[in-house]
C-alpha cells in the first residue's frame, strides 16, 4: 500500500527531497504524495520529525 501523509504535516519539505521517485509535492495546505508513483520506500516516514507520512 502506498504512503499516505496525514494531517499533522507541517510541510517542513524534509521528505521530498528523499523520495527516490519524486511522488511527494507541495499541495495547497500540507505535502500530499502521488499514490500512483510511491514505491513503498519508506523513506519519507523515516525523515519526517512528526511521523506525517504512514502506510496505509
Ligand atoms: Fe516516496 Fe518512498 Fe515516501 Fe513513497 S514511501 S512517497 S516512494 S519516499
Ligand atoms: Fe510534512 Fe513530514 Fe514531509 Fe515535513 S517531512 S513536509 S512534516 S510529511
Amino acid at each position: 500500500m502506498a504512503y499516505k501523509i496525514q494531517d499533522t504535516c507541517v510541510s517542513c519539505g524534509s521528505c521530498a527531497s528523499e523520495c527516490p521517485v519524486g511522488a511527494i509535492s507541495q499541495g495547497d495546505t500540507q505535502f500530499q504524495i502521488d499514490e500512483s508513483v510511491c514505491i513503498e520506500c519508506g523513506n519519507c516516514a523515516n525523515v519526517c520529525p512528526v511521523g506525517a507520512p504512514v502506510q496505509e
